[in-house]
């Protein structure tokens, strides 16, 4: 990593872009512009010269890591399937991306469709399955529209469909379009969906793994993680482990928002620090403000104070920390953010979403948006804190998903690590930073 910033150092700022190489440069609805930048060299590759065991030892030796926010080994994912017992098996991709402030994945749906595709059928071939579904959101119209473009074609020329490159493989896939909840990028309450019910989250284990769509093995990746895949097995595990940390290998594609001078998309190596992020691509913060916090990963990801912004955003060092990286929406705050507020309005959104099964989510998440209400209206008692940190120990420990789990994030951060301006509200009765309406500057 250092040499890598050492190189670029005094150019402009430079990227390693290995999942989004294409996007933006090929013709997304031209797979002959695909097939030009090395598109389905990899397919051809596993097909004609490896066992499906060896394309999961390979991915195994490449130490990818989910890119969706959880982190799992994706190689060990892999090998948990093709372990499954049973001859019917799927392969799901999970392009539902909800989180709040990440585009990343529409931008490489959009952009490289193919690679997508040829991802799935690398790993349908390496799990043992036939049939794939790509899960997109609904408000993804262009990226739908564009995969079943790419989905034609591909079937066209054989490399989707049966016998594919001349071998007695066959893969198929389909697109489900979701319909706007959030709740459905939650990987069993999407296989519900996709099954006609209602998309709610279905207790783990048993893990798709093992009983996933109509109960058969499954494996369900996220975009961006499938994307790494096709580069993978072209140039070999050992080229992609020089990228990015040895406990988190390759890059990250991360989502820059908030106080920044330049917004948008950035995919650099797994390592970089949030003050590299922000004076690098960010171009510092807007206006010569001061950093306060960054909210990574959208909505379940963690609050970052700025004594921890010169942590490696690699999955280990973050867990170290005590935070997480979450999707990849790197939302950057000024001191003029109110940590309050910010809670508040994170709260809001999982009361919405919240699916409303279990009731420590459901009613939870509407008591903890009530409280913070009352904190940034003035009518906070400090009580109000000992509730709100009891209400977020059952949120973690005794919901049924990851929605309710990580809803308690922000509640706990902002305690952690900002508990004065926090108190400042209900003691004081104002807000430090001047942000809450119903109270008085300091
Ligand atoms: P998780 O850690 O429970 O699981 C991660 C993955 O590993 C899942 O696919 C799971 O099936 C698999 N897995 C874990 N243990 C396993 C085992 N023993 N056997 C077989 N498979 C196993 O995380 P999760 O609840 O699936 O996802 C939560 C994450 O999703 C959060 O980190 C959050 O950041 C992220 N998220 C992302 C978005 C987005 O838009 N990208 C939206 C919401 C949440
Ligand atoms: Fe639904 Fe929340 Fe329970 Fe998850 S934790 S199943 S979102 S109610």
């Amino acid at each position: 990593r250092i040499a890598w910033l050492t190189a670029r150092k005094g150019t402009l700022p430079a990227e390693q872009r290995i999942v989004l190489e294409r996007a933006g440069v090929i013709d997304p609805a031209n797979i002959e512009d695909y097939i030009l930048h090395d598109g389905y060299a990899a397919l051809g590759k596993v097909l004609t010269s490896m066992k499906p065991e060896e394309v999961i030892a390979e991915v195994q030796k490449s130490g990818l890591k989910g890119r969706g926010g959880a982190g799992f080994p994706t190689g060990l994912k892999w090998s948990f399937v093709a372990k499954a017992p049973g001859t019917k098996k799927y392969v799901i991709c999970n392009a539902d991306e909800s989180e709040p402030g990440t585009f990343k994945d529409r931008v490489i749906l959009e952009g490289d469709p193919h690679a997508i595709l040829e991802a799935m059928a690398i790993a349908g071939y390496a799990v043992g399955a036939d049939e794939g579904y790509i899960y997109v959101r609904g408000e993804y119209a262009l990226a739908q529209e564009r995969l079943a473009i790419a989905i034609a074609q591909a079937k066209e020329y054989g490399f989707l469909g049966k016998n594919i490159f001349g071998t007695e493989f066959n893969f198929e896939i389909h697109v489900h379009s979701g319909a706007g909840a959030y709740i459905c990028g939650e990987e069993t309450a999407l296989i519900e969906s996709i099954e006609g019910k209602r998309g709610e989250p279905r207790a783990r284990p048993p893990y798709p793994t093992t009983h996933g769509l109509w109960g058969k093995p499954t494996l369900v990746n996220n975009v961006e993680t499938l994307a790494n895949i096709p580069p993978i097995l072209r140039n070999g595990a050992e080229w992609y482990r020089k990228f990015g940390t040895p406990s988190s290998p390759g890059t990250k594609v991360y989502t820059i928002l908030g106080n920044v001078n330049n917004t948008g998309l950035i995919e650099v190596p797994m390592g970089i620090t949030l003050r590299e992020v922000i004076a690098i691509y960010g171009r510092g913060m807007k206006n010569g403000r001061t950093f306060k916090l960054a909210q990574t990963g959208g909505s379940s990801g963690s609050v970052i104070p700025a004594s921890l912004q010169d942590t490696p955003m690699d999955f280990e060092s973050y867990n170290k920390a005590g935070v997480s990286l979450g999707s990849g929406a790197l939302l950057i705050c000024d001191e003029d953010t109110c940590v309050v507020d910010l809670a508040k309005v994170l709260m809001n959104f999982f009361r919405r979403e919240s699916c409303g099964k279990c009731t420590p989510c459901r009613i939870g998440t509407y008591r903890a948006y009530q409280i913070l209400q009352r904190i940034s209206e003035g009518q906070g008692v400090l009580k109000d804190l000992d509730e709100l940190l009891s209400l977020s120990e059952n949120l973690v420990n005794l919901s049924n998903c990851g929605l309710g789990q990580t809803a308690a994030t922000p509640i706990k951060d902002i305690l952690k690590y900002f508990r004065a301006e926090v108190e400042a509200h209900i003691r004081l009765g104002v807000c430090p930073t001047g942000v809450c309406t119903m109270l008085p500057e300091k």
